[in-house]
């Protein structure tokens, strides 16, 4: 995600202002990827949620009003509606991206729009009655069909042309509730618009900002387990890569190769930082790290410890291997000096090498640590193995 939120953040991230989108195509993209799962449920909720209202007014109508009233053809509607609604909840679930779910929400919408309209010709009575449950598909629809607020608004609008025409042709009303009628419908579309273009902003502005976290989050990670001197993973690091070599030097047990781990210390580096100062002292530090990191291939993983202590681990290496690695990086180390402005310092080093069994943390760094003191005890610039 960190990676991934970098390079969004790259992007321009701002919002178009009248169609509450973002400017940059790509961001939208991922923004719709990232609601998607949520966007879907919420379809599925509310198909579901049509299926349970039409079936419901359907039962108590027929409870309520006389049967005279109820023409075969309302009822084979309603139960088109119920069928279509449960279909779509359940063949929603197969939808793969939001590209995909923009037609189906389209074409299920014109679908509700014809079937409702149907439904006032064939059935109701009283159209002011209807426009209320109008009115609230209306409201509910600005807001299922988060995907765009252009397409809400085309839909919307159209929706109420199209019943208002239905009316003023099908129904016997007053002037003055048709009146009522085209009034509703606009307070309806402009109270939908005004929510729904709220909503896409505030959705919007909010995936900036977990996007701006996220990427913060990474960078504090990455921070977390990075030496800032030498850019080399740290301490941290190598506790958090601990696991991953347990399992791998429980899979090699018995094997040529397995998981060495080598601890190596800069030979008298006091003295660097006693005779020039710790500044030049940092660039040694540096330098060496370097050198570390350029001898090794790139399967091998060095940390900085601490001070000028470094852990080399070398998964998938036998000893005599390591051997040669460690020896040809001291011979090495020998024949050249390390540069630091005017000066030329010979840098050397001393190496505890070790073989990593199933065991703690602590039991392998010391056994390297022992290694260690003892190539330091025999005068320094040598590898010392304790198996
Ligand atoms: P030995 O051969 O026994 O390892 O001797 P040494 O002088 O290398 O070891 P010692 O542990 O006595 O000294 C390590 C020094 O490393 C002490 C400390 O000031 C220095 N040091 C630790 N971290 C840093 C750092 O980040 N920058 C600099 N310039 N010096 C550091
Ligand atoms: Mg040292
Ligand atoms: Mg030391």
């Amino acid at each position: 995600m960190g990676a991934f939120a970098a390079k969004l953040l790259n992007e321009d991230m701002s919002i178009e202002r009248y169609a509450c989108q973002f400017k940059s195509l790509q961001v939208e993209q991922a923004f719709l990827q990232s609601k998607f799962a949520q966007d879907k449920k919420i379809a599925q909720f509310l198909t579901c949620l049509i299926a349970v209202v039409t079936f419901l007014v359907t039962f108590f109508d027929k409870m309520i009003i006389q049967a005279s009233f109820w023409p075969d053809i309302a009822l084979f509607g309603r139960a088109v509606t119920i069928s279509v609604c449960l279909l779509s909840a359940f063949g929603l679930g197969f939808i793969k991206t939001p590209r995909q779910l923009k037609p189906v929400i389209v074409v299920f919408m014109v679908f509700l729009f014809l079937n409702i309209q149907f439904m006032v010709v064939t059935y109701e009575r009283n159209y002011i009655l209807h426009m209320f449950f109008d009115v609230i598909i209306l409201i509910t629809f600005y807001f299922s069909t988060l995907l765009s607020l252009k397409l809400s608004l085309f839909l919307g609008v159209a929706y109420s042309v199209f019943a208002v025409i239905v009316i003023y042709s099908y129904k016997d009303i007053s002037t003055h509730s048709f009146y009522v009628v085209i009034l509703a419908h606009v307070a309806a579309n402009l109270a939908g618009l005004i929510m729904a273009a709220q909503e896409h902003t505030m959705r919007r502005a909010l995936f900036v900002r977990n996007t701006q976290l996220a990427q913060l989050a990474h960078e504090m990670k990455t921070q977390a387990l990075k030496d800032a001197l030498t850019q080399l993973p740290n301490r941290r690091a190598f506790d958090n890569a601990y696991e991953e070599y347990q399992r791998l030097a429980k899979q090699q047990q018995g094997e040529v190769k397995q998981v060495c781990v080598i601890l190596a210390d800069i030979d008298y580096f006091k003295r660097v930082n006693d005779t020039h100062g710790h500044e030049v002292g940092d660039v040694v530090l540096q330098r060496f790290s370097a050198f570390l990191t350029h001898s090794l291939r790139t399967s091998d993983d060095v940390y900085r410890f601490g001070g000028e202590e470094f852990v080399i681990v070398l998964p998938l290496c036998s000893v005599p291997d390591a051997t040669v690695i460690i020896n040809s990086m001291i011979s090495r180390l020998n024949s050249e000096v390390c540069e630091v402005g005017e000066l030329s310092l010979p840098i050397r080093a001393s190496f505890g090498l070790t073989v990593m069994q199933e065991e703690p943390k602590k039991s392998v760094i010391s056994r390297a640590d022992a290694a260690l003191y003892q190539a330091k005890e025999a005068g320094r610039n040598q590898l010392v193995i304790k198996l």
